[in-house]
């Protein structure tokens, strides 16, 4: 494929994380609230095959990657009729999925056949009591479970995401480390970012990077960092003995903007250039109203030359935006 979608900035976008549901069997303290959230109707979700129609017109303009999230992706139905028909897409290589982990017990065998290549699960405590506080749901064990299984179903090692918020979750650091080096996961840390449903982001609740690299580097043979060319908002760093990886995504203290290559499209159709956006590209409304795969297409390459330069967390300007992270597709 010789397209390239560019941004202004100059950046090629090959990736696009797809959200294909707003609902959620959790409810994480960073990211919704315990009660009062209002679900989509149903018939606003763009069906499979619009998402797929999407998935088409996109690889042909040099998307070649696509995530799966939302809310929790595993809410939806028969996710994996959806992979498979993403799988079926030519020029799409790699397709992924970031889950909370609950459904993949009885799910995870049947994506994986249906062409899903890589699995991100986001866990934020190794203690079954602590993980019930931070998720409000006492499901630690069955998501321990669903992992165990996983490692024996996919090749490649999964990622474990670990949103670190300071005086709840920071004093497991040095656990998400040691369980890094001894099971084959990999353990990315995230920054705790302001796109909560609530107003309880604060600066001084987010750990920074350095700070955790200290901590793991005090205990453990020191973290080196892998020059890796491709790009990931995660830096990746090796323990310097060769057993382990620890991803960072530093999205409060060193955002990535300048290297992103990723645009989103809502449960509802509507695509964002940047997680923190303030507008947004409908693409339902064309979609359900018989505008040609050209129109969308431009409309797809206009929106992607808007593409915001980054976001402006911790600096005067920034807004946060009016949809929440699980509204959005994180
Ligand atoms: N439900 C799935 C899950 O939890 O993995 C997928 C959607 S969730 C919104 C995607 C990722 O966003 C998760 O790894 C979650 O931890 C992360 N996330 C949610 N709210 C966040 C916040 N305020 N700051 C940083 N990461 C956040
Ligand atoms: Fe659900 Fe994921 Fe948000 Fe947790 S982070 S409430 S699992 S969407």
């Amino acid at each position: 494929m010789s397209f390239q979608l560019k941004d202004s900035f100059g950046r090629i976008i090959n990736n696009m994380r797809i959200s294909v549901t707003d609902r959620c069997n959790f409810r994480c303290r960073y990211c919704m609230p315990e009660e009062g959230m209002v679900w989509m109707n149903r018939n606003e979700l763009l069906t499979f095959e619009e998402i797929t129609r999407v998935v088409r017109i996109v690889s042909q303009l040099g998307i070649s990657k696509i995530r799966l999230t939302g809310g929790e992706p595993l809410m939806r139905k028969e996710l994996h009729r959806l992979v498979k028909q993403i799988a079926g897409v030519e020029d799409i290589h790699d397709i992924a999925m970031t889950t909370n982990g609950f459904f993949l017990k009885e799910q995870a065998r049947e994506l994986a056949e249906a062409g899903l290549r890589r699995i991100t699960v986001s866990l934020d405590s190794l203690d079954p009591i602590k993980f019930s506080e931070m998720t409000r749901r006492d499901y630690f064990h069955k998501v321990w479970e669903s992992l165990e299984l996983l490692t024996s179903l996919f090749p490649a090692p999964i990622k474990l995401n670990v949103v670190l918020i300071r005086g709840i979750n920071d004093d497991e650091i040095e656990k998400f480390a040691e369980l890094a080096r001894t099971k084959p996961f990999i353990v990315r840390f995230i920054e705790y970012m302001p796109i909560g449903a609530d107003d309880a982001w604060e600066n001084t609740k987010v750990v920074p990077t350095h700070e955790i690299i200290e901590r793991i580097n005090a205990k453990f043979p020191p973290l080196a960092q892998v020059e890796y060319h491709g790009h990931q908002p995660a830096d990746r760093f090796r323990f310097s003995d060769g057993i382990g990886e620890i991803g960072f995504i530093s999205s409060v203290s060193e955002p990535f903007c300048s290297s992103c290559n990723r645009i989103r499209i809502t449960s509802d159709g509507k695509l964002r250039t940047c997680l923190f956006s303030l507008h947004e590209t409908d693409l339902k409304t064309p979609l359900r109203t018989g505008a040609s795969d050209d129109i969308l297409s431009e409309m797809i390459i206009d929106a992607v030359r808007k593409k915001e330069e980054g976001h402006l967390i911790n600096r005067p300007g920034f807004v946060k935006p009016q949809r929440t992270m699980s509204q959005i597709g994180g």
